[in-house]
């Protein structure tokens, strides 16, 4: 099989770069960067792709003189693009993080590519566009969110049968069971300090928050075409099932796992096989507790904030989407306390009066106005 990998310098980049050593059948195509173009220069030395893309041209152009001229080396968006539509790739994996993933995504389905897919929040503005979109040209969306990929590992073999409920589970990140007063206080690096999973700084940011689980309630919704009513989130602190389909006969089928995101990332690149794999294990002897709670909406309003704006669908998740990842951004910054992001997020849908299918231009435009939005909110803070 031959892959092109979005993002390969990240979190999930580097894990799918793991697993494919571990595999070794499988030839990388294209790698691509935003700007960590060392780490990018030593997947080029060991995957000797054909293409890499660095989005900064600066990063771009330092690169082309650190590699042999047999590697052809791009930028920006058009750069993401031309990796997402590789002529001779079988499967785009999709890592990048944020609303600049939806256009390769777009390419990528249109070059008929399956897409091996992390980058959660295109599906979370666009997956109304997307879904149909793939189904008209054949093409898989396969998850690589630990998740998604938990419900789609349970729906198989259940072709044709409904889905009562979808339990979502969530670890409830490092501020469970915290007051709305204490979360005033809560620094970057608290909420950097994820209990169970080392991922990049925005879902980390996210899972903290709880927009993660909200922006996964809007990706399974689409992934899997249920009403989003009957998607339940669950917090399930040990991070064990990774989450469960309940059928209309009542019974529950439920996916476990260790919390290692090379499970699932080599789940979509076997897929339908599995292959062995020297990945993490888990021990019944250790993990040996399984608890549940019910989310607490009033301290994590982001959850809440999701499930609205999937109700009001249109463009509403789109200005949700680049909101929070403007406010995401900010609070890195130490721009605004964390207990802010909510407020911009929210403010910034209160404001939005446009209307529209949603399309990429519209979408596109709704991005940008609630980025501005939320920027302009954030300075009077
Ligand atoms: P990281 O921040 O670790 O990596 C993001 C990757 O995308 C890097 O290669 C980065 O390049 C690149 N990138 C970032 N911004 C841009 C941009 N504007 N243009 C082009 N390239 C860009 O993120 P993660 O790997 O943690 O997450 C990736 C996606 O997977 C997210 O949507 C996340 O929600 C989802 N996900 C992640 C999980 C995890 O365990 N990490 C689990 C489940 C889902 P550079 O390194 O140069 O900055
Ligand atoms: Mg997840």
């Amino acid at each position: 099989m031959k892959i092109s990998v979005l993002g390969s310098t990240g979190s999930i980049g580097t894990q799918t770069l793991e697993v494919v050593e571990h595999l070794g059948d499988v030839e990388v195509l294209a790698l691509t960067a935003h700007s960590n173009i060392d780490l990018l220069e030593q997947q080029i030395t060991r995957f000797k792709p054909r293409l890499a893309v660095v989005y900064e041209q600066t990063g771009a152009l330092e690169l082309k003189k650190r590699v042999d001229s047999g590697v052809e080396v791009l930028s920006g968006l058009d750069g993401l693009v031309a990796a997402a539509a590789l002529a001779s790739a079988d499967m785009v994996v999709n890592a990048l993080v944020g609303n600049v993933g939806l256009l390769p995504t777009v390419a990528a389905i249109n070059a008929r590519k399956n897409v091996a897919l992390a980058n959660k929040e295109v599906l979370a503005c666009a997956g109304e566009l997307i879904m149909p979109m793939a189904k008209a040209t054949g093409v898989q969306i396969l998850p690589i969110d630990s998740e998604h990929s938990a419900i789609f590992q349970c729906l198989a073999g259940n072709e044709g049968n409904e889905i009562e409920r979808i339990y979502l589970t969530a670890s409830g990140g490092p501020f469970r069971g915290y007051t709305p007063e204490r979360l005033a206080h809560v620094t970057v690096a608290d909420a950097l300090n994820h209990p169970n999973w080392d991922m990049g700084r925005k879902i980390t940011i996210d899972s903290a928050t709880m927009m993660n689980k909200g922006l996964e309630v809007m990706e399974a919704r689409w992934l899997f075409d249920v009403d989003p009513r009957c998607i339940s989130v669950l917090v399930h602190p040990q991070s064990i099932i990774h989450s469960m389909v309940e059928f209309t006969d009542g019974q529950i089928l439920a996916q476990l796992g260790a919390a290692d995101m090379r499970l699932p990332i080599q789940h979509v690149l076997t897929h339908p096989r599995r292959m062995t794999s020297s990945f993490a294990r888990l021990d019944f002897a250790r993990h040996n507790t399984l608890t549940f709670e019910q989310p607490d909406y009033e301290t994590f309003p982001c959850l809440r904030l999701a499930y609205d704006a999937l109700a009001a669908g249109g463009l509403i998740p789109a200005i949700l989407n680049a909101a929070n990842e403007t406010a995401v951004e900010m609070f890195l910054a130490e721009k605004i306390p964390f207990n802010q992001i909510s407020v911009i997020i929210d403010r910034t849908i209160s404001a939005y009066t446009g209307s529209g299918a949603v399309d990429i231009n519209n979408i596109m435009q709704a991005d940008s106005f609630a980025r501005r939005t939320a920027r302009d909110y954030a300075a009077t803070m």
